[in-house]
């Protein structure tokens, strides 16, 4: 059993990345520019906003970071986008999810243009994606497929099932890994809260991908013997040991699961730093993209 170290990978995509920027450097070249709209003070999204800022740093990317209250109204946050839509210096952009109630993601996500569009949420890159036009692939999708690619995952012919079908990452993992594509060609399973007996369907994959939002819904009982196991789950439980009062769990019952796998991927350490590090391959593409 390998215990796949997302991290370490993430650390190899940001030193290439660093090398592709100071080579841009060499040549006079733009270097690429990220900025990221956070609103409100949720905690779970400042730490991803943070981290990556903190990568845009580490890797000599440029970035901003535009924050408004709470309350900010919605057409003040599409002027914004607006504004940075037209912005030649920005590349690329992010709005962090989830929004405030009282704003419309999906009328934000679809103001942003989509050559700016790093998160890959734009119905246009959604739909590229299907289609193989050139666009956009969404972070964690791209990032898990990263993974696999750099980890050498047999994916031909295998049995992959993805646990959660959202637009962010089960319904677009399910596309690219169901295409005629390496990493590819898997005959996917896409299960969701109202699949019947997923134990069953779970126990005929080659390949589990849990993205339920569900701290340790994935049991000993519902892997077969040598599946490979990846979590995507991050859900924030309370911990009296641990130092801020919380952990991170992940969708996996990893104790008890990891024996069981022949490859599997912590939560930290796993997917996230994967997610991030598909977003900064997506900024220096979105400036490529435009022959900067
Ligand atoms: P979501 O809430 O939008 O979707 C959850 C999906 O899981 C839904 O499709 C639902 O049908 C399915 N589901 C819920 N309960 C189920 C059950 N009992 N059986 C089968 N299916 C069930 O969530 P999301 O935005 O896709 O995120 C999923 C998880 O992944 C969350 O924990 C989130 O924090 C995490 N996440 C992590 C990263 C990362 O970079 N590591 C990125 C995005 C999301």
């Amino acid at each position: 059993m390998e215990i796949i170290d997302g991290k370490a990978i993430s650390q190899q995509i940001k030193a290439e990345l660093k090398a592709a920027v100071q080579f841009r450097k060499s040549e006079g070249k733009k270097i690429p520019h990220l900025a990221a709209v956070l609103v409100g003070t949720d905690s779970a999204s400042m730490t991803y906003v943070q981290n990556k800022v903190k990568a845009c740093e580490e890797i000599g990317f440029e970035s901003t970071l535009i924050r408004y209250d709470d309350s900010v109204p919605e057409d003040i946050l599409l002027a914004k986008v607006e504004s940075l839509n037209q912005d030649r210096s920005i590349d690329g952009f992010i709005v962090q999810l989830p929004l405030p109630k009282h704003i419309d993601e999906l009328k934000v996500t679809q103001a942003i243009d989509p050559l700016k569009d790093i998160d890959g949420f734009h119905p246009r890159n959604l739909g590229n994606m299907v289609v193989h036009l050139p666009g956009f692939l969404p972070a964690t999708p791209a990032g898990i497929l990263e993974l696999i690619r750099r980890k050498n995952i047999p994916t031909e012919g295998k049995n992959c099932v993805i646990i959660g079908r959202s637009n962010i990452v089960g319904m677009p993992l399910s596309i690219m890994l169901s295409g005629n594509s390496n990493p590819g060609n898997c005959t996917v399973t896409l299960a969701h809260s109202k699949t019947t007996n997923l134990p069953e369907i779970c126990r005929q994959a080659d390949i589990i991908i849990a993205a339920a939002g569900q701290p340790g819904f994935v049991t000993y009982d519902m892997v077969k013997a040598g599946a490979v196991v990846i979590d995507v789950g991050t859900t924030r439980i309370e911990d009296p040991k641990a130092p801020k009062g919380w952990r991170l769990a992940g969708d996996v019952d990893f104790e008890n699961v990891a024996p069981k796998c022949s490859m599997i991927t912590p939560v930290p350490g796993g997917v996230g730093p994967m997610t991030i590090a598909s977003l900064m391959m997506n900024t220096l593409k979105a400036m490529e993209l435009k022959g900067k």
